[in-house]
């Protein structure tokens, strides 16, 4: 991961500089946007996260910036997500407003404000501060009036625009807005005529509606622009000066590339600076996560198992243009490795040539929430904290009395505890089953040859006379093969039987190590000869 950017300069700051270069301000205006039509998931989260870090590019410049965050929470409930309860209930409100359909779950005022509420408490975990704009609110309080008479006096130019890249031109009659039924709340209407003021006639199609009716547009909140207008009628309204999207709005003729010339030719503003980002998938996604929600992760699973610092690591480890794969399975520990690393190399404690260590160094900054320590925070090791978690029955307390000496301050212990908790996590929902142990209660009786007795006796003993001689897993390693061989046994058959008269299996951590880690009283109570 620590590999995938080779550039002297990183993304974010290219970006912030070349906004600059372009307009030379005070204050810049980012936007990012997400239509609450389901759970918002983790490949959503990549909108908001390459502007985030646009904006912390642009503040280290010494620019204020404003960022908005569009809820299109008035757009159409065109499906119902199948992870959700109330299945009948919900297709009852199909084709009407988001925000008009009811919260399955009886917990917030809507559909659109219970995803809405959850994704913006998700954003706050990962230190991202910004500003909601709920585009029902707009549309319903008519700020969008004048907009929308004009774009719908300009739709022979917006038509235009369209047909370059459409197979089949737009009919004549075509209007570039929908109506919501006053009837039946549905946009499944056709705008008749427009008398270019305040007018608007349109049909319902609705097979049990078939309501016809006129709207005055000077006082009516039924009318929406489409997104391929409403996108830049946005950035006009707003002052957008960079917005990131998706593949989806992306290719030629895509949304991005007609709104680049309706902003200009209908609303008298200018594109924002954009940016495109790709995908991010998820690997390793086993037991119980998969099972209850299908594909579908967002932030709150990913913050199960990796600290939120890491999570903006992740992201601005990658180029926008670069698809990547966050893992919940054994990569997990390697993730955690490199982000370690990453940090000793900003913090100057681990070598590297200079390129590397400055971009460590911005890397790290940008991963920050809240106040850059000034000292290296404690890295407990992921896989060792494992295996002290495991050995102590994944209590965390009780862990954490083996890291008494090495936690010194707040932030130590803000590491400690929430690396611990996502160690538990993983154990219990994603780790590899061969990953997981735990320690022997009781001693267990092994058949054992003379030889093998012998040797565990001589182990036993030697780990009760000199425990507190040992001073590295190294010289216990050797220690013990000297032992083995004495017995002129093979390595590997001892081995298995000590793994299993400490955790009852076959294999288990490198076994020095794993001694020590478990701690005198309870090794010589478990290997007992
Ligand atoms: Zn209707």
């Amino acid at each position: 991961m620590s590999q995938a950017l080779n550039d002297a300069v990183h993304w974010a700051d290219l970006t912030a500089d070349r906004l600059i270069r372009q307009e030379d301000k005070e204050t810049y205006t980012l936007a990012s946007g997400i239509t609450p039509s389901g759970v918002v998931h983790f490949g959503n989260f990549r909108e908001v996260m390459t502007t985030e870090l646009v904006a912390r590019g642009l503040k280290k410049r010494g620019k204020k910036v404003r960022f908005i965050f569009s809820w299109d929470d008035y757009d159409t409930f065109r499906k119902v997500p199948a992870n959700l309860p109330k299945q009948d209930e919900l297709s009852q409100f199909l084709f009407q407003p988001i925000v008009d359909t009811p919260d399955p779950f009886g917990e917030h005022e809507s559909y659109a404000a219970h995803h809405e509420k959850s994704f913006e408490a998700q954003l706050k975990k990962m230190g991202i501060d910004l500003e909601p704009i709920y585009q029902s609110k707009k549309y319903k309080t008519g700020a969008y009036k004048e907009q929308i008479k004009l774009t719908l006096a300009k739709k022979d130019v917006i038509a235009g625009i369209l047909n370059k890249w459409r197979s089949t031109p737009l009919s004549d009659d075509w209007m570039p807005v929908s109506v919501y039924c006053e009837k039946c709340n549905r946009d499944k209407t056709t705008a008749t005529s427009y008398d270019g003021h305040n007018k608007l006639n349109y049909t319902c199609d609705s097979e049990d509606c078939k309501h016809t009716g006129s709207v005055d547009l000077d006082t009516t909140s039924r009318v929406k622009l489409p997104w391929r207008m409403d996108w830049p009628m946005r950035w006009s309204v707003e002052k957008v000066d960079f917005e990131p999207g998706g593949k989806d709005h992306s290719s030629q003729g895509g949304s991005f590339t007609t709104a680049k010339d309706i902003v200009s030719e209908v609303y008298g503003w200018k594109a924002p600076m954009y940016l495109q980002y790709d995908f991010v998938s998820i690997k390793g996604m086993g037991g119980k996560m998969s099972s209850s929600k299908g594909n579908l992760v967002t932030v709150n699973d990913v913050l199960d198992v990796y600290e939120p610092e890491m999570v903006r690591w992740i992201f601005a480890s990658y180029k926008t243009n670069i698809d990547f794969g966050l893992s919940f399975d054994l990569d997990v520990i390697k993730n955690y490795e490199d982000f370690d690393r990453m940090e000793r190399m900003a913090y100057g404690i681990e070598p590297g040539n200079d390129k590397k260590v400055a971009m460590a160094k911005r890397v790290y900054e940008l991963s920050q929430i809240g106040d850059h320590p000034s000292e290296m925070p404690f890295q407990p090791a992921f896989r060792h904290l494992c295996n002290v978690l495991q050995i102590n029955d994944l209590d965390i307390k009780r862990a954490r009395s083996f890291y008494t000496n090495e936690i010194k301050n707040e932030r130590d212990e803000r590491r400690f505890q929430e690396r611990a908790l996502r160690a538990a996590y993983w154990i219990e929902n994603s780790a590899p089953e061969e990953f997981k142990f735990s320690l022997n209660k009781e001693p267990v009786k092994i058949e054992m040859n003379h030889k093998e007795s012998t040797f565990l006796y001589e182990l036993h003993n030697f780990l009760k006379s000199e425990w507190n001689h040992i001073t590295d897993d190294k010289m216990l390693h050797e220690r013990m093969y000297e032992m083995i061989h004495a017995q002129e046994l093979e390595p590997m058959p001892v081995f298995t039987l000590l793994y299993k008269k400490l955790i009852g299996l076959e294999k288990g951590p490198k076994l020095a190590g794993f001694i020590r880690t478990i701690g005198m009283e309870r090794v010589l109570k478990l290997l007992v000869p």
